[in-house]
């Protein structure tokens, strides 16, 4: 196997299920719908077509779960990264609270699919927002107060003290702690969403990149081996897509972020650094994100490039992040660091719709695709079986394009300079 077709190095490659290897695309086949990408976002959408009866055929650039739903921090959260008054404020506050209550489906869905179909992928309940400074806890208890009207009511305010028995860090002033929320092994879902695919009678193709995408009336995918002709197409290829398809990519940004596994603490001083089995991250807008292991290591998201590009001494700025956050680590050392690109679009929330008559994509959950991926792949297969109303939800986000072009990257920087600045104020 090529070196680019292997998984990256990470804690969850070493800790993976058993997995198979799908065999390229070769030569012509037809099926009722061609997907583009073995993310969470294809997979779900090829396993509900499935179930609903449909052939579907998965074509994969690399491996399955290779993208970021195979290395990411495996977080689930509650609703969008915009407040639902937001989201009201583009769509009109009855759909906004239509989508609030999808993305309340999104964690159900995906605990569901995780029972239904056996997938061993360590989900776990429990979400702690971290407040650094006053401004931080305004907006966690306008965030609590904006659920609990959305009927989600189970959430709990913790002071200092409270949030100092939970997490060993001098940093936080306080804390929301979201018993919805929680983590999982990234990994082990895309391999077992893959699993559940190949049960329910998907055929996937690995190492198969699309170079070529027809998206009119007779729609099909090409690799350099084969071709699929399909009544409809799934176009799942997130931030790895670049601009094999125009137009999808000015609506996204690809930003490099990372994450590192530490050597093992031990129980005692595993619990030391973070009390309960849960998911933290902080309110930075550039944010710092982690949570514990089975067996016992710190698992520490941190830092983002906007380029894309992995910086040189990564490895030293995780380092220099995670000891802002715990002090008391400075001994421990890394076992694996890794990074991917998380898909971001301007406003935050994720980008859905139709590319000619056949033709749907998803893609930009901008750091929240653990949960909506699933909902959005769900939303998809509805859609292709003649009910798209709930799909049709999601499309009527407005979305605006990034700058294109050679400044593309410098713009985003800039942007992105000014909510880094604001951080640290
Ligand atoms: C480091 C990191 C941490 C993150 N942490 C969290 C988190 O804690 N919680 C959370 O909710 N979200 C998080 N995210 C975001 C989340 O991982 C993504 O939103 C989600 O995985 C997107 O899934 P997807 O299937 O749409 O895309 P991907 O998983 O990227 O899958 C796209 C697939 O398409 C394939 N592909 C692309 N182009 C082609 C082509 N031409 N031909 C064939 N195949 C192609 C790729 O190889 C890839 O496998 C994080 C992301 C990163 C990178």
């Amino acid at each position: 196997m090529s070196e680019g077709a292997r998984h990256v190095d990470s804690w969850y490659l070493r800790t993976a299920n058993p997995f198979t290897d799908d065999p390229p695309l070769a030569g012509e086949t037809r099926a009722d719908v061609a997907v583009l990408g073995a993310g969470f976002t294809g997979l779900t959408a090829a396993l509900h077509l499935a179930l609903r009866g449909f052939k579907v055929t998965v074509l994969e650039a690399r491996r399955v779960g290779w993208g970021a739903s195979g290395r990411n921090g495996g977080q689930i959260l509650t609703g969008y990264n915009p407040s639902i008054a937001t989201i009201g404020t583009w769509v009109g506050p009855e759909d906004a609270r239509r989508l609030w209550h999808l993305s309340q489906e999104a964690k159900r869905l995906l605990t569901d699919t995780i029972s239904r179909h056996g997938i061993a992928c360590g989900l776990t309940r429990g979400y702690l927002f971290a407040g650094l400074k006053p401004r931080h806890m305004a907006a966690l208890r306008d965030m609590q107060a904006e659920w609990r009207g959305l009927g989600h009511d189970g959430t709990q305010l913790l002071d200092q003290a409270q949030m100092r028995e939970r997490v060993g860090s001098p940093r936080y002033v306080g804390g929301l702690y979201d018993p919805e929320g929680g983590h999982l092994h990234p990994l082990n879902y895309a391999l077992g969403l893959a699993e559940a695919c190949r049960a329910a009678g998907v055929t996937i193709h690995e190492q198969s990149p699309v170079v070529a995408v027809d998206t009119g009336a007779a729609p099909s995918l090409t690799t350099a081996g084969g071709r699929v002709r399909a009544k409809a197409l799934v176009i799942a290829g997130n931030a790895l897509l670049g601009k094999l398809v125009p137009g999808l990519g000015h609506t996204i940004a690809p930003v490099g972020t990372y994450i590192a596994a530490t050597e093992r603490l031990g129980r005692a001083r595993m619990r030391q650094v973070l009390r309960d089995d849960v998911a933290v991250c902080d309110m930075n807008f550039v944010l710092n994100y982690y949570r514990r292991t089975p067996d016992d290591r710190l698992l520490f998201g941190a830092r983002v490039s906007y380029s894309g590009r992995e910086p040189p001494n990564l490895k030293h700025l995780m380092r220099r992040s995670m000891l802002h956050v715990f002090p008391q680590l400075a001994d421990i050392r890394f076992d694996q660091v890794w990074g991917g690109l998380v898909d971001i679009t301007v406003n935050r929330a994720p980008h859905l719709g139709r590319i000619g008559p056949a033709s749907y994509f998803a893609h930009g959950f901008s750091g929240q695709g653990v949960a909506l991926t699933g909902i959005a792949g769900h939303v998809i297969a509805e859609a292709i079986a003649g009910q798209a109303e709930r799909f049709d939800l999601f499309a009527r986000i407005p979305h605006a394009t990034f700058p294109g072009g050679p400044l593309r990257t410098p713009a985003l920087m800039l942007a992105m300079l000014w909510y880094r600045l604001r951080d640290m104020i």
